[in-house]
């Protein structure tokens, strides 16, 4: 059987852009390298370098003579996936305020829990959601929240990626504190920024209808004097949209341009009610959006224009947002979700085609949150590698396997994960955490939180 449904596709040679030779090679039946065409490899296999570096994609036979350590574990060996906006420490408050629109559900269901959550709380929560996502194939996340310093540690316990972006939210801070957890932020940054390590830092505003516009251009500068990522939530709901329209006469994507917010690396979260105006704007600033599909449906909120976005050459990456709003951490579903919505929205089968739906998960988000090393396997990028069990109904007959992934596959055909080339989940088991034990402490915490 043909991988991607066409005759025999041709090898895909890689360029080689680390110095150091393969230390291990993974050899799937197929691999699937990403990049956005949906071509598949059939007997494939990924070299991976001591610095958890790829340094050979390809056929065995292309790819020469074998390293000291061969795994031969058959399946689909793929990019990990990317969550390009998500809050997990919210795993503590999964499900809260069901049935409430975004402001209702922010102010009575979410808030009164955050506000009795601790660091240690968040670390468990972080914990717990780091497993769900690893075990899900989603090797990196891209971070809104307070709680940093916890949420970096968990990450760097569990062995995921991490663009941390600390939020800012006024509604949460007394009068002057603003430019005190800039400065924290920036402070952060310094300490904490270690893209070796796994841990990249940004900075996040909570939106332009909590911070004023000069807030967050003051941020944007702070964020862009160390080139990291600018990462706000944008035109979620309608009702944010007219809030903002009536305050200042202007829409929030055009206010964030006029204050230079995406003079550098940045990232929108949802963009549901952008306009036309505001798709391009964002277009010809090269600012991206994380699409949240399953959020945006469970919060009542919209169906965001992503057909639209991505014609008018918007990056786009899939997020899942934070397990009250979704409600859980599996990026499957939103690879599944986007170009069923887009089709059934567009009325056109044609709109959004597999391939695509999965480079919104891997390439596409990896560069959505500002890295160009991340979602894509090819020479000199990072071995974030997962395997897929293909030996499954939904993957039978196989004729159209990258088709059978967005719309018959799932998170549970995900077997093991790499990360840098290290194993982060080995026959469906998080190596890096106890998954009992921070079961338990979740469910304890998140009913202290829940407590009136
Ligand atoms: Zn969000």
């Amino acid at each position: 059987m043909s991988g991607d449904g066409s005759e025999a596709p041709p090898p895909i040679q890689t360029s080689i852009a680390t110095t150091n030779g393969p230390a291990r090679r993974l050899v799937g039946d197929y691999v699937l390298p990403g990049g956005g065409d949906g071509r598949v490899i059939e007997g494939g296999a990924v070299d991976i370098d001591d610095a958890g570096r790829v340094v050979g994609v390809g056929t065995e036979a292309m790819l020469g003579q074998a390293p000291p350590t061969v795994s031969r574990l058959g399946g689909l060996l793929m990019p990990g996936l990317v969550n390009s906006h998500a809050h997990t420490p919210m795993t503590l408050v999964r499900s809260a305020g069901d049935g409430m629109p975004l402001q209702r559900w922010l102010q009575e269901g979410v808030w009164p829990r955050e506000a009795k959550m601790t660091a240690e709380d968040a670390w468990w929560g972080m914990t717990l959601g780091s497993a769900e996502m690893l075990c899900a194939g989603v090797t990196t996340s891209c971070e809104m929240y307070l709680f940093e310093e916890a949420i970096v540690d968990a990450v760097v316990s569990s062995g995921a990626r991490v663009v941390m972006t600390p939020g800012v939210i006024s509604a949460l801070l007394k009068d002057g504190e603003v430019d005190d957890r800039i400065a924290e932020i920036t402070d952060f940054y310094h300490r904490r920024h270690d893209p070796e390590g796994r841990i990249h830092v940004g900075f996040a505003p909570h939106s332009v209808y909590d911070l004023t516009p000069d807030q967050c251009g003051e941020i944007a500068r702070q964020a862009q004097a160390v080139n990291a990522l600018f990462h706000i939530h944008l035109e979620e709901t309608s009702t944010e949209r007219q809030l903002v329209l009536d305050r200042y006469g202007k829409t929030a994507t055009r206010l964030l341009a006029e204050v230079g917010a995406f003079d550098g690396p940045a990232i929108a979260a949802h963009g549901v009610w952008l306009d036309e105006g505001d798709r391009q704007l964002l277009a010809d600033v090269g600012a991206a959006v994380a699409h949240c599909p399953q959020s945006n449906c469970k919060l009542g909120s919209g169906i965001a224009p992503v057909v639209d976005l991505l014609a008018a050459g918007v990056t786009v990456g899939l997020g899942t947002d934070g397990p009250a709003s979704n409600d859980n951490l599996d990026l499957w579903e939103e690879v599944t979700l986007a170009p069923l919505l887009a089709r059934g929205v567009g009325l056109d089968p044609a709109v959004m085609d597999a391939a695509t739906a999965l480079d919104l998960a891997t390439r596409s988000a990896a560069k959505a949150i500002g890295l160009d090393d991340v979602g894509v396997l090819r020479g000199g990028a990072w071995a974030d590698v997962i395997r897929i069990d293909l030996d499954q109904p939904a993957f039978t007959p196989g004729i159209d396997l990258v088709t059978n992934l967005v719309f018959a596959g799932s998170s549970r055909f995900v077997t093991d994960v790499w990360v840098a080339g290290c194993p982060v989940v080995v026959d469906r088991r998080p190596v890096g955490v106890d998954v009992s034990q921070a079961m338990a402490e979740v469910s304890s915490r998140g009913r202290r939180l829940a407590d009136r």
